[in-house]
């Protein structure tokens, strides 16, 4: 009786957290600050991020700057409706509404959105600073940790351009999975460093596409941005690239779908 309910137990278990694993989209699409061009939505807000979801895109990418008060939001540029986002305090900055009426959203708010749905995976670019590399340092340390109090670890990925940062981020959470954005670093370098891959400008690929191979070679993701003419996104779906990031999710698609 004891072992039948031990069978019993393990079952009902097995099934639970298969359930609970969910399985995300594999299909290389990435909106790039979300899904926003083709329905005029404001890029990086709750709205475009809810569009990629709805679009059924692998990725959402967004950017994440600190205020002078140390929280952490989401918006493209260092400044936010006129206002310097590093020295402007989070109160400053809910004077103002994105042109949907939204407010800026912070990453924590971004990252629970995110957490309603398990297909489409959150890429959180944390921006390097412009007040020192110890500010760049602390936002990726501070957004791990975010990611990790939330307990979205399952659902977000980073990139980032400070070389720094994504090391601080490593060392911060050895399990995140941090891709380099500026495209100065050969692939064995990054592999070292305990990076997960590249995103790099699909300039950069284009003139050095042997990176790409040895990316795939070492087991580094590759990614490319801001990829938005159709030329391109064959170019690296024939090179069977990991994902594609892009102003225009509905296009890849199209091609990925052979429509
Ligand atoms: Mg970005």
């Amino acid at each position: 009786m004891h072992k039948l309910l031990t069978l019993l137990f393990s079952m009902v278990f097995i099934t639970f957290s298969s359930i609970g694993q969910g399985k995300f989209h594999v299909n290389k699409v990435i909106a790039h600050r979300g899904a926003w061009k083709t329905q005029g939505i404001p890029q990086n807000s709750i709205a475009s991020l809810s569009e990629a979801v709805r679009l059924g895109c692998e990725g959402s990418e967004f950017d994440v700057w600190m205020t002078s008060d140390e929280v952490l939001v989401v918006n493209h540029d260092p400044e936010y409706q006129g206002m310097d986002i590093e020295t402007s305090t989070y109160e400053q900055l809910l004077t103002k509404q994105l042109p949907n009426g939204e407010k800026i959203p912070t990453l924590k708010e971004y990252l629970r959105e995110g957490k309603k749905q398990k297909k489409t995976k959150l890429i959180l670019e944390f921006k390097p600073s412009r007040v020192s590399v110890e500010r760049s340092e602390k936002v990726g340390e501070m957004s791990v940790k975010t990611v990790k109090e939330l307990k979205a670890q399952k659902w977000v990925d980073y990139i980032t351009f400070s070389y720094e940062g994504g090391k601080k981020a490593i060392a911060t959470d050895p399990k995140a999975n941090v891709a380099y954005l500026t495209g100065n670093i050969p692939p064995a370098q990054l592999k070292e460093d305990g990076f997960f891959g590249f995103d790099y400008n699909i300039g950069v690929l284009r003139k050095k596409p042997e990176w790409i191979t040895e990316a795939q070679q070492l087991g580094l993701t590759v990614n490319a941005w801001t990829v938005n003419k159709e030329e391109d996104m064959k170019w690296l779906l024939d090179l069977k690239v990991d994902f594609i990031t892009t102003d225009e999710p509905e296009l890849l698609f199209k091609l990925i779908n052979g429509k």
